[in-house]
């Protein structure tokens, strides 16, 4: 087995590399990628395909052996297929996953499918046609939900429903997306809203995962399930008798950093040690410049020598972390 070479200063591994390959996005959240916050990046800013792939086998190398694909939207981004087959032949990932807002997902479940993807997660925060496109601005929760279906019709496991509870938007919907476990065998994921970049979203009053607890305790008794080493930041549960599990993310109520093992890598190639501060390693610059995979793996080091131990949001600091979520993919 491959010696991981990804070790910070706090003995956390990082094998995990979260990987966003585009910017841009065709729904307009409005905590996410409001629409008048929208700056494009340039075609020539963007990673190329043969470029992440580098970067990826670097990675390998170095011990990463988990990465999930996201954006911006990651299904708009042309090629993306061939690409995710790609990722697929690759040796020494053992797990390859996509994050989507499913808008996409109907029309190329075949084509994800045959790119040898297994595991999706889908971002949706809103049950209802009208307030999905509150939301989102764009009518498409029909073609999402279809998405969805057919996506657990065609065997993908686990399909995990991330929803990002937002007061007064979302919060009067806690208990429906919970009782979804009940319908389906998805795993639904309720993500504390992260006061990060320049949403228009204000604050407060944030629900937290224990008031989220607190709401949805009405449905049924919540089992805890074993976390394995692999699940990240997420505290399972299951409800009695559910055919799905229930998961709970809280940057804010739970600091989970003693347990991360991720990097993110931008679409413009900043290699970023935490979701939650603006420190980044560039490795765009370098790598157009004719470096070396040594010398890539360099970055890769100094990265991971500055992944702070914990990250300092808090509700009473908002707006520290500069950076867009749709610019480092969530
Ligand atoms: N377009 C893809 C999608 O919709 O899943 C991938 C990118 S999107 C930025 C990834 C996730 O970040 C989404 O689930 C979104 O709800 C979440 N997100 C965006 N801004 C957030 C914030 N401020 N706090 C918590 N989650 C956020």
């Amino acid at each position: 087995m491959l010696k991981q070479k990804l070790i910070d200063k706090y003995n956390r591994h990082l094998n995990y590399l979260r990987i966003s390959i585009t910017d841009r996005c065709n729904l307009y959240c409005m905590y996410c990628m409001p629409s008048g916050f929208i700056s494009r990046l340039p075609h020539n800013a963007v990673l190329r395909y043969e470029e992440i792939i580098r970067i990826i086998k670097v990675g390998i190398s170095l011990g990463i052996s988990k990465i999930r694909i996201t954006g911006g939207e990651p299904l708009v981004r042309k090629g993306v297929f061939e690409f995710l087959g790609k990722l697929a032949d690759m040796d020494g990932l053992t797990d390859i996953a996509l994050t989507t807002n499913a808008v996409f997902l109907k029309d190329n479940i075949e084509k994800i499918k045959t790119a040898g993807i297994k595991r999706i997660n889908i971002s949706l925060d809103t049950l209802s046609r009208n307030k999905y496109k509150k939301i989102t601005g764009h009518d498409r929760f029909d073609r999402v939900w279809e998405g969805i279906e057919l996506a657990y019709k065609n065997g993908f496991d686990p399909i995990k429903i991330n929803m990002v509870a937002l007061s007064g938007v979302n919060d009067d919907e806690l208990s429906d997306f919970a009782g979804l476990s009940f319908a389906y065998p998805f795993h639904i994921r309720f993500i504390e809203y992260m006061p990060i970049g320049k949403s228009r979203m204000k604050y407060g009053p944030l629900i937290l995962v224990p008031e989220i607890k607190k709401r949805i305790s009405g449905i049924g008794k919540l089992i805890s399930v074993k976390n394995s080493i692999n699940d990240g930041p997420a505290e399972r549960y299951r409800f009695e008798g559910a055919k799905g599990e229930i998961g709970f993310i809280g940057a804010l109520s739970h600091h989970f950093c003693n347990r991360c093992n991720r990097l993110r890598l931008t679409a413009s190639g900043q290699l970023r040690p935490c979701l939650l501060s603006d420190h980044f390693e560039d490795l765009k610059g370098p790598l157009r410049k004719g470096c070396s995979d040594e010398e890539l793996a360099e970055i890769f080091l100094a990265a991971v020598h500055h992944k702070p131990s914990d990250h300092n949001l808090s509700t009473s600091n908002p707006e520290k972390v500069l950076i867009q979520m749709s610019s480092i993919g969530g």
